[in-house]
This record gives C-alpha cells, structure tokens and sequence, in this order.
C-alpha cells in the first residue's frame, strides 16, 4: 500500500461525520439526556480524543498511527512496520502477499488498528493523554463517544458503530450482536473488573449515561456481584439485576444534580447525605408536596431496600 493510500484511507468522510453528528444530537434531544460532556465520567475528563486538522480550505493529510511492538507514534507506521518490524509474524505474513494487493492491505490494516487500540486502551487505564479515532472528526466530542469494533478493534464514534459493522472486512459470517455499543463497550479495560457471569448481565444493558456509570461504580458492581452470586443463574431475576443497578445509578446521578460532592453511590452511604437521598429519590419518582403522593410508588419502594442491601 502506498503511503498515500494509508492516509487517505484513515482520513474523515464528510458524509459521515455529518450523519453522526446529526444521530447524537437527535438523541441528545429525543431522550432528554444531557450532553456526554456534561455527565462524562470524571475519570475520563483528562483523555482528549484526536481531531482532524482540516482547514475549511485546505485538507490536511496528517493522522498519528501508534506501532504495535514499540507503541511510539507515527505518521506513517505502515512504512515503520516494514522497515523495523518485518521479522514479527505478523508483519511476514503480510508481506508474504504481493505488496499493494487486497491482502496485504488488509492484514498490515488489522495490525494498524491493534497498535491504535493498545494505545487507546492504555490511555483510558491511564485517564490521561489522546485517543486516536479510525476517522477523526472536524468537531469536538468526548472520549465516551467513541468505541472500539469487536472485529477489526478500531475505535469509530459509538452511534455510528452499528453502520461500520454491517460492512466490516473483518466480520465473520453471522449475525452481529445485539446491544453491540455496551459489547464492544468491554473491550477498553474497566475502571473495576467484574466477574464473566455479571459481565454477560452488563451486556444487556442499553449503553447510555446510566450504564457507563454503573459500569464505573465499584459499590454497584459489588452489589451486582452478590446479586449474581445469589440469583444470577435464573433468567428471570436478570432483568430485575440490571433495574436495580440502573435505579441506584439514576439516584446517584439525580443526587449529584443537587449536590455536587456526590460522585459514587458511597458517598451518599453516610448519616450526613440522608437529606440529600431523600430529595433525590423524591424529584426521581415525582413526589407531590400537596397530596403527599408519589407517581411512582414501587420505585420508590425498591429505592428504600437497595440502599439499605448496599
Ligand atoms: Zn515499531
Ligand atoms: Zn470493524
């Protein structure tokens, strides 16, 4: 593959970005949600994501590429592979193909992608430092926008991962999973491990707000952890799982909208917060100061014992 071709083939398409742009905001607006920038987690707010360089006038034919043996960057890596690397195994499989031909583009890409993705992974282990995207945007987004492919591990913007799938050159034949943003949402290394068995219940969650949270609050996940230990082999108290794990997070988030200090629901498991859990669950199930009525009185219910399992 020319150097050129490299380049290109990482470069942004207008189209695109324009699309995913529009999907974000058009959920952004639909489900009421704030923005990702304002409920990112805030072990994520030192990881800045690569942008494109473009100009309005002139298109600029720079992107980092990280090698996957010695992790340094590079603007053209796959040049760097060949010189420096070629008696990895990987690098001689490639180049045992005619170079320039399908085959040999397409294995010096997946290892491009692993190098990109072994960065990435390090760099949110680290929560310091800059992803590399497969395409860079022209606009501003957080780290939590963006997710790596199960298949080929580049990192693509997280609404537009279901599009890229479907014609994926690394996919098998076979049907995709569903829920694929909270799947492949595994593959960057967690803030807390979790047990196979919670992590197959985690998996079903729709990835939004809610879940990245609960999959970044260690008191959650332990009570995730003992409710699967308990129960987690039924099928039937799975899905009741994952409502309590969402329903704490979701008081965490509205405590954190009335007081600042609160970050992680262990913060909130102490005598002094008791006000503060009490408006919380309140504004969270629509209690009526005239009637002295909830609107919705299970959750509520369910918002007493958990805290209290916790
Ligand atoms: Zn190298
Ligand atoms: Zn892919």
């Amino acid at each position: 593959m020319s150097e050129e071709e490299e380049d290109i083939d990482d470069e942004p398409t207008e189209v695109d970005d324009e699309v995913a742009k529009k999907v974000i905001t058009k959920k952004v607006v639909k489900t009421g949600m704030k923005t990702d920038e304002n409920v990112l987690e805030c072990s994520l707010k030192g990881v800045k994501v690569k942008m494109s360089s473009n100009t309005p006038h002139k298109r600029v034919y720079y992107k980092k590429n990280y090698c996957l043996y010695c992790e340094k960057p590079f603007g053209k890596v796959t040049r760097h592979l060949m010189r420096k690397h070629q008696d990895e195994v990987d690098i001689a499989k490639a180049l045992a193909h005619k170079q320039g031909s399908t085959m040999c583009s397409f294995l010096l890409s997946k290892i491009r992608n692993k190098g990109k993705y072994i960065h990435n992974c390090s760099v949110k282990s680290a929560r310091q430092g800059q992803m590399v995207p497969k395409r860079q945007t022209t606009y501003l987004l957080s780290a939590t926008d963006f997710l790596p492919c199960y298949f080929c591990l580049a990192m693509y913007i997280r609404t537009d991962l279901w599009r890229h799938q479907r014609r994926c050159k690394l996919r098998p034949d076979g049907p995709v999973k569903r829920k694929v943003q909270t799947y492949c949402s595994f593959l960057l290394p967690m803030d807390h491990p979790v047990s196979d068995g919670l992590k197959k219940i985690l998996e079903d969650m729709t990835y939004d707000a809610v879940t990245r949270r609960v999959k970044s609050n260690q008191l959650i996940l332990s009570l995730g952890e003992r409710m699967f230990l308990k129960n987690g082999e039924v099928g039937c108290h799975r899905a009741d799982m994952r409502n309590k794990m969402r329903e704490l997070t979701r008081l965490v988030l509205v405590a954190r909208d009335l007081d600042k200090d609160t970050v992680f629901l262990k913060d909130l498991i102490t005598p002094a917060k008791f006000n503060t859990v009490l408006a919380a669950v309140k504004k969270m199930t629509g209690f009526d100061h005239l009637t002295n009525r909830f609107a919705v009185p299970s959750t509520a219910l369910k918002l007493r014992h958990s805290p209290m399992k916790v």
